[in-house]
């Protein structure tokens, strides 16, 4: 029986966000962890603004329709020099949907003549967590770093290949999962909700 909600279709990221969490919330299984394609449940419309709005709308949809405690999480990258966009636009940024190969080639050609100084960004992510009473967190993560000039790896996804984090010497996409997880946004900002989700699932 399912106890917890993962608001996403995507089986990998239910994996993504469990590895994070699992270590945090004792006496929880994985089979105890339903996406919103295993229960069934249909993605709301993301009409926020924020990556922390558009989370909430995610985690409060999947509550009402299960009944069951839900988690979600918004993010993208954040670019200095374009004022922080993509931002919430980064899954379509260059006008469909999920084509992180499209995306990607936008974002760097539209930075190709800009300096490695002013070459600044930051991966963010908002996680919330939804009880169905009520109850709302929401914490945001964020990974900052700056844009290459060509891809570097052929790991994790979206912008990972053109993202140099921090103090890093290799590319977001040249890391292994464990290493990316201990360092990016969504790792941040579960384990920053990690505390709510075990309080959530250990309150009698
Ligand atoms: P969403 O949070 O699933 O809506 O994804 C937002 C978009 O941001 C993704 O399609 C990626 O393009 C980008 N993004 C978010 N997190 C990452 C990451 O860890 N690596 C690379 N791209 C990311």
């Amino acid at each position: 029986m399912f106890r917890l909600a993962i608001a996403t279709h995507n089986a990998h990221k239910v994996g993504e966000i469990w590895a994070i969490l699992e270590p945090l919330v004792p006496g929880v299984t994985r089979e105890e962890v339903g996406s919103s394609a295993d229960l069934g449940a249909q993605a709301p419309v993301e009409d926020g603004v924020t990556f922390e709005a558009n989370a909430l709308i995610k985690a409060r949809s999947l509550a009402a329709s299960t009944g069951l405690p839900a988690i979600a999480d918004d993010s993208g990258i954040a670019v200095d020099v374009l004022g922080g966009a993509p931002g919430i636009f980064s899954a379509r940024w260059a006008g469909r949907h999920g084509d992180d190969g499209a995306n990607l080639q936008l974002l760097l050609d539209q930075l190709a003549d800009v300096p490695d100084e002013e070459r600044g960004a930051a991966f963010v992510c908002a996680a919330a967590l939804v009880l169905p009473s009520g109850e709302e967190h929401v914490v945001v993560g964020r990974m900052p770093g700056v844009l290459l000039r060509e891809r570097r790896g052929s790991h994790g996804f979206g912008y990972d290949p053109i993202f140099l984090g921090a103090g890093q010497t290799l590319s977001n996409a040249e890391l292994d999962a464990d290493t990316k997880n201990a360092l990016s946004h969504r790792g941040t900002a579960f384990r920053s909700l990690a505390p709510y989700v075990a309080q959530a699932l250990t309150s009698p």
